[in-house]
């Protein structure tokens, strides 16, 4: 039986479509992934991605929700490398469509697993979180037309910083997943500002109980002012400034990191963290930017002795995947304390840019 189901995206009031408008597709489909030993780290952020209706249609089909021309240069590169043995996007292609096809038994990632054993050794444990990141900066290469660094001072402002980036960085990766920071230096002496802007592709969430009176918004919002120096063009040399981090560019999709691993400690912070299911932010043109949150990786037991499973939303339900298996669970269940990774999409009709 096809369980695939389309829906086209929930809307809260019914609004015209123009010719323009981009209409994406939900497929709702649930699968177990099967574990050899200890791949519940992929498993995990699989299940979590899967959820993503534009990365899944970037992969099944021929990426419908960008441009013509966009299309075919990103096509082009996925052709050119599906040769080779090494070609993660390739692979994760032939296990995406696979996830989706008509069977539903629990799916082997087997082909996929193997590019990732000499990093991730399949005999020990490993970071849901710096697997996900690894992933990302792999297909991001595979995926961009150059291996150029943005340049991360001199633009005149956040937005032009973000079109600088933007330009080399068309990759499905970057278009869902990455945003940017600015940090503003500022010396103490005479004011005078020096701006830094650096892309992201998650935030990470102190996990103190006595970092969580400041505020879940906080942050994501922006860091605490921080001392410390800075070369001063005006004061000439080293000068006392401040330090403050805030978002310039908010994600489509928004991944938050639990910083639950203290390596100065080498041992996991198991305080419960509270967060929102739906949230907020201003942006940095003052329009209030709205998340909801779509799936979390949770993290049970120790660092040396742990496992990996992932709540999603899939349609209007809630599903709890462990590995092979999947359940429905109530709404009530979501909020868990195990949280680690939590997975947001902002409202769609208020995406901005910077
Ligand atoms: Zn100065």
């Amino acid at each position: 039986m096809i369980l695939s189901q389309k829906e086209s995206e929930n809307t809260t009031e019914p609004q015209e479509e123009s010719k323009t408008d981009i209409i994406i597709t939900e497929i709702i489909k649930n699968r177990g992934i099967l574990n050899s030993h200890y791949d519940c780290f992929i498993n995990s952020a699989f299940q979590a991605l899967l959820c993503v209706n534009e990365f899944v249609d970037y992969y099944c089909e021929n990426n419908t929700f960008i441009d013509s021309d966009e299309s075919t240069t990103i096509n082009h590169y996925l052709t050119q490398d599906s040769h080779s043995e090494k070609c993660y996007s390739s692979k994760l292609k032939e296990f995406i469509t696979e996830y989706f096809s008509d069977s539903e038994c629990p799916i082997w990632n087997k082909k996929f697993r193997t590019l990732f054993d000499e990093k991730y050794h399949p005999s020990q444990q490993h970071d849901a979180s710096d697997f996900l990141m690894c992933l990302f900066e792999i297909l991001q290469n595979e995926h961009n037309p150059t291996s150029t660094t943005f340049i991360s001072s001199g633009h005149e402002n956040g937005q032009d910083a973000w079109q600088a980036y933007e330009r080399d960085h068309i990759s499905i990766v970057d278009q869902l997943f990455v945003g940017m920071y600015e940090t503003v230096f500022t010396c103490c002496e005479c004011e005078k500002e020096a701006k830094v802007y650096e892309e992201f592709n998650s935030v990470p969430i102190e996990c103190h109980l006595k970092d969580q009176n400041k505020g879940f918004k906080t942050f994501i919002e922006s860091s605490e002012k921080q001392y410390s120096q800075m070369n001063c063009e005006v004061c000439y040399g080293q000068q006392n400034c401040t330090i403050q981090k805030k978002i310039i560019k908010y994600p489509k999709y928004l991944i938050l990191v639990f910083q639950r691993f203290d390596s100065s400690t080498n041992s996991k912070i198991t305080d419960p963290m509270d967060f929102h299911t739906n949230f907020t932010l201003q942006s940095p043109k003052n329009n209030p930017i709205s998340y909801s949150l779509f799936s979390s990786i949770l993290h049970s037991g120790s660092l040396t002795s742990g496992h990996y499973t992932s709540i999603c939303k899939r349609g209007s339900n809630w599903f709890e995947f462990n590995d092979c298996s999947f359940k429905l669970i109530s709404n009530s269940e979501v909020k868990t304390p195990n949280a680690y990774i939590l997975f947001y999409k902002q409202d769609p009709s208020e995406l901005q840019i910077a």
